[in-house]
């Protein structure tokens, strides 16, 4: 694994352990040549899943962005962080489960909403609104950039 800090290739691994119900394992790395210090999770991927956007343009699904949106949309909620992490993981072995390796990126925002609906109404309200406002609702770079604490659609 390639140290983010200095883009050393050889890394160590100073610690594993099971992480998030022994859904994941998270190991603490070492980098020998600068001295940082990271942390990796490893997953078991079920299937490689693809998301095709309205246009139809296709892209490797990643699991980071999901997170991303969810958090920000969960921003200050009282929900534990172990909470969000299984949350996300039942998403995503949903979303591999459904038989098809390829899944309309709408499709994953209504599971998200869905999702949300039943463990926050303020989390769920702030990605629907923003949802629904993204007319193509494909772009999840956009998206994120635009589901920010407090983004309201009075505001646009
Ligand atoms: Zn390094």
């Amino acid at each position: 694994m390639r140290c983010p800090f200095c883009g050393h290739i050889d890394t160590q691994v100073k610690d594993s352990r099971p992480a998030e119900e022994h859904v994941s394992i998270r190991r603490r790395r070492f980098c020998p040549a600068c001295g940082g210090r990271f942390t990796t999770y490893e997953r078991v991927q079920l299937r490689d899943l693809v998301v095709i956007k309205s246009n139809g343009r296709r892209e490797d699904f990643d699991r980071d962005k999901l997170e991303r949106s969810i958090r920000i949309a969960l921003q200050k909620r009282p929900i534990e962080p172990e909470r969000v992490d299984q949350m996300i993981s039942g998403i995503v072995r949903r979303l591999e489960s459904m038989g098809e390796t390829d899944i309309p990126s709408k499709q994953i925002g209504e599971i998200v909403m869905e999702t949300l609906a039943r463990i926050d109404t303020v989390a769920y309200v702030r990605f629907a609104s923003v949802y629904k406002n993204f007319q193509a609702a494909d772009d999840f770079d956009k998206f994120v950039s635009e589901l920010r604490p407090g983004a309201t659609l009075a505001e646009k």
